[in-house]
């Protein structure tokens, strides 16, 4: 394993062995094949990196930055975003295992979460409130928090690290990343083009690790201001726990399971597809996987049909290959766990239509069929649990009564998919779902500028838009007597 390049921490713009002297190994989860070693992050070093971000957020060279050269620098971190594309897409995939397409696909966007946040920069401002003197003035400022940490997950880590990134500098603030174990690289190699931007040092830190040694004392660590975190409910949880115990504020998106609702009036083989992307899209490793489909019983069989058909012919295989549909799961206790939940189906009494068997795709790797259950009902724990993999369970229903119903019973509410031609029926089901985003005749689609919040256990907090400026921002109302006389009796109150 020596010849194994180690990749340090990121602190204070240079490359920081870690404290524990330790690092650890990442997989091609496609192959098992070694690919790096990352430095073993713990409390010493989330302490030396909130200190690099503290006397970063401090320096006038940010603090008294113009918000106008905010905007610059995030533009030019968006452009090498795009000059690197292809770099970027390839280590992720190699390191996550999601489709080469499907990064490419994701690259092509990533730029315009910088883009955005650039244009974004100097227009955050805050107002003037009338008073009931002329002679005082009243005024807001939006301020920046100080030290934003940042901890993310493995299934999509350049795009929902810069989620959190590009909106926490837009607004002035300076970041500590803790991204997961599981992938490392790309996210240390966005903080390095960071640098190369010319953002100053210590302005992105990354500290590489497991949650509990890393992730834990980051949440933990009193020169925080704030704390975005996107993974599990359960850490979430935690998380949101330690944070209002210290009052810092977090920003949390979540776990889900969302319903991908099929309606007899539906276009079938539209509604098909958007259910296959649903669930069988990066192997069912996104949070918004449409993991339960409630479908008409007037049209079950021929959408069941349709959907099974199409998972049938998904070409497993190398992620790295333009032609294959469904790469591996990213690390093996996720096969594991994805497996477990098939078996606990078939106890609970489910049948399973196609797939439900693990396979090494014959690379030596992690894969899973994809795999459909039948003769599900909405209390089974297949049907309820996030099973983060391409599982997905099928409930007929007779009644849109019916389908609100089953779609809300859920502790989750993140996402939900109708698929009808009533323009009246459509409206009625964004109104009544309890999910975060709806998508009507189409899944999966979002961007840097549409704001977006998890229900119930899916979240708290908004990311994206010009909304989510509020999460890494503070407000502050001033008021001067702009006259020569004290405005008010002593002793009575006024505005
Ligand atoms: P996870 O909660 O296990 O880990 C997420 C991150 O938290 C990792 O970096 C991990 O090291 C860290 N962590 C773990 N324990 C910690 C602790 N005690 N303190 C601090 N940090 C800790 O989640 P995961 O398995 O990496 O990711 C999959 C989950 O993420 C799924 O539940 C999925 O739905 C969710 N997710 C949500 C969204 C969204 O936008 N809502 C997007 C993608 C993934």
């Amino acid at each position: 394993m020596s010849e194994l390049t180690t990749l340090q921490h990121l602190i204070g713009g240079e490359r920081v062995e870690p404290a524990s002297g330790e690092s650890f190994e990442s997989t091609n989860p496609a192959t098992r094949q070694p690919l790096y070693r990352a430095a073993r992050g713990n409390a010493t070093d989330i302490d030396r990196a909130v200190a690099s971000a503290t006397a970063a957020f401090e320096d006038p060279r940010w603090r008294d930055l113009s918000q106008t050269r905010r905007g610059h620098l995030l533009r030019r971190l968006g452009d090498l975003i795009a000059e690197h594309a292809e770099e970027l897409a390839r280590m992720e995939t190699l390191d996550n295992g999601k489709l080469l397409r499907e990064m490419r696909g994701q690259l092509a966007t990533l730029p315009e979460y910088y883009h955005y946040y650039a244009g974004l920069a100097d227009k955050i401002h805050g107002d003037v409130i009338p008073t009931s003197d002329r002679r005082v003035l009243n005024y807001t400022t939006r301020e920046p928090l100080g030290v934003v940490g940042a901890i993310t997950p493995w299934n999509s880590p350049l795009t929902l690290t810069s989620s959190k990134l590009a909106p926490a500098l837009c607004a002035g603030n300076t970041v500590v990343i803790k991204p997961s174990e599981y992938t490392s690289a790309t996210v240390l190699r966005l903080a390095e083009l960071a640098l190369e931007a010319g953002f100053p040092p210590g302005a992105v830190n990354v500290v590489t690790g497991f949650g509990a040694e890393a992730g834990a004392p980051l949440v933990d660590h009193p020169g925080l201001a704030k704390i975005s975190f996107t993974g599990s409910t359960a850490t979430g949880s935690r998380i949101a726990s330690a944070a209002a115990g210290r009052f810092i504020g977090s920003t949390l998106e979540l776990g889900g399971k969302s319903p991908n609702i099929v309606f007899e009036d539906a276009n079938i083989p539209n509604a098909a597809m958007g259910v296959v992307a649903g669930i069988f899209a990066a192997a069912g490793q996104t949070c918004i996987a449409g993991s339960r489909v409630l479908v008409h019983r007037a049209v079950h069989d021929e959408l069941l049909e349709r959907v099974t058909e199409r998972a049938r012919a998904i070409r497993i295989g190398d992620p790295l290959e333009e032609t294959t549909e469904l790469g591996p799961l990213a690390f093996a206790e996720q096969r594991d766990k994805v497996a477990g939940y098939v078996e606990l189906g078939r106890e609970e009494g489910a049948r399973v239509l196609t797939g439900g068997r693990a396979t090494d795709g014959g690379l030596g790797g992690y894969f899973y069929e994809p795999t459909i259950l039948v003769d599900v009902d909405n209390s089974m724990r297949v049907v309820r649990e996030e099973i983060f993999g391409p599982v997905l369970a099928v409930l007929p229903f007779d009644t849109e009564e019916e389908a609100v119903r089953i779609a809300n019973d859920t502790e989750y509410g993140l996402a939900a998919g109708v698929w009808t031609t009533s323009l009246s029926r459509a409206h009625r089901m964004a109104d009544r779902l309890e999910a975060g985003t709806v998508w009507v005749n189409t899944y999966r689609a979002m961007s840097p500028m549409s704001p977006r919040q998890g229900f119930k256990t899916s979240g708290v907090g908004v990311e994206h838009g010009t909304e989510t400026i509020k999460e890494y921002t503070r407000l502050k109302s001033v008021w001067i007597n702009t006259g020569e006389e004290p405005v008010a009796d002593p002793f009575t109150l006024r505005s």
